[in-house]
């Protein structure tokens, strides 16, 4: 996941009411015993997973992670495909099916890529110290990984089928936008009717409770180029039309222009102009951060922008030009996702109660925006472990998560195959 979704879970969460209710379910004993008796081999997949370096652009590193996770789905007996990335360069992503006797299709997905460079084992090794195992990308989303992984181990020990197709999309790209698999996991999702996303949730030690998220922001970026005319800034600068002057203009007006845009929010942050001292400025341009919580915000930003910046110009001759790249969609849970989020609250009270906080947005990006984009599948983020420190420092998962998130997911699945 992207920052600073760790914070904005938090503050989100604290400022939920808090949902749990004292009467819940007995738990699926066998369910609940199987994902136990996993926990060890839990912790195995993560130290093997952390141990291999995999940071968004380590080529490498990112093919020991698909030859692992292939590995682990192969002996699941699922059909592998390695997808290539659609950007130039970017590694492979691993697509594994999985085919039931059921009705529903469902997809499961985690990233294999993490935000550190290479080496960083040296400065964080992998370690446990009580209830907390360290190690760069063990939460994000190397958790998530392990989830799924275990999940369907337990499953299919189980003897379980209760599924039309079960589609596991590992990417390995996510921290840098998903720019190569995007496109892959909105069409895999809109061929399922439901997709569980297994980033990490919050760890008990800075949240209130675990939780699952309904809600993340989309992300886009949004240019304003100006073009004006040169002169000599000395002899003739009336001869002269200065698009810095022009573009600084325009920013001060367009500054607090998304507040009229419903669900989406921007903020200029980067800007060039001019090459020499001595030359009235021919090109200036600003890029401005854009967040969207509603599909279209950027689109509807972007004509309103340039509707401005046409209308009300402060340099003769000059023009003023506003592009939007879109990245990641927003997610924004349909109320198909919402009765499953609520499902799975049901699910985490049957162990004594436990609480799961349903978050419904955070600041961040996650891949569930794809998933998400057209509306089809239900879609529900934050299946991983929980744990904290992720694009930071120390990041750690909290063991004591490992079998309540097993339990969950496992138990999902069984309900979601018998509707
Ligand atoms: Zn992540």
């Amino acid at each position: 996941m992207n920052l600073p979704k760790t914070v904005s879970t938090l503050v989100v969460a604290l400022t939920l009411a808090g949902l749990f209710t004292s009467a819940h379910a007995a738990p699926d004993a066998g369910l609940k015993a199987a994902a136990e008796q996993a926990q060890s081999a839990v912790i195995d997949s993560l130290r093997d997973m952390v141990m291999i370096e995999s940071g968004s652009s380590d080529a490498a590193g990112l093919a020991k992670m698909a030859a692992f996770t292939e590995a682990r789905l192969l002996a699941m007996g699922a059909k592998i495909e390695r997808v290539k990335s659609t950007k130039a360069g970017g590694a492979d992503i691993v697509v594994g099916r999985f085919e039931g006797t059921g009705r529903k299709r469902v997809m499961m997905m985690a990233h294999m890529d993490t935000v550190y460079q290479p080496g960083i084992l040296a400065s964080q090794p992998y370690r446990v110290e009580g209830n907390r195992i360290y190690g760069p990308g063990i939460a994000d989303d190397k958790g998530g990984i392990a989830v799924i992984l275990h999940s369907l181990k337990i499953l299919r020990d189980s003897g379980w089928r209760d599924f039309a197709t079960l589609t596991v999309v590992f990417n390995a790209d996510e921290e840098v936008g998903s720019t190569g698999s995007g496109e892959l996991i909105a069409t895999l999702a809109d061929q399922s009717d439901v997709v569980l996303s297994c980033e990490p949730t919050a760890a008990k030690s800075v949240a209130k409770t675990e939780a699952l998220l309904l809600g993340a922001s989309g992300t886009a970026t949004a240019t304003m180029s100006v073009k004006g005319r040169a002169a000599h800034a000395g002899a003739a600068p009336e001869l002269g039309r200065n698009a810095l002057v022009e573009l600084s203009h325009q920013l001060v007006q367009t500054r607090d222009m998304a507040k009229d845009i419903p669900g989406a929010q921007l903020s200029w942050t980067v800007s060039k102009a001019g090459l020499v001292r001595n030359q009235i400025p021919e090109m200036a341009e600003a890029t401005g951060d854009v967040r969207t919580t509603q599909n279209g915000a950027a689109e509807k930003l972007q004509a309103a922008l340039q509707a401005k910046v046409n209308a009300a110009p402060l340099v003769p001759d000059t023009v003023t030009t506003i592009t939007m790249e879109i990245g990641r969609p927003p997610f924004v849970a349909s109320d198909k996702g919402r009765a499953l989020a609520a499902q799975a609250q049901a699910i985490y009270a049957e162990l004594e109660g436990r609480p799961l906080q349903l978050v419904p947005m955070t600041g961040g990006a996650t891949d569930a925006g794809f998933a998400g984009r057209s509306g089809k599948a239900a879609v529900v983020e934050s299946f991983g472990l929980a744990g904290f420190g992720y694009h930071a420092k120390d990041e750690y998962i909290e063991v004591d998560s490992i079998v309540p998130r097993l339990y969950l997911m496992t138990r999902l699945l069984t309900e979601i195959g018998k509707q």
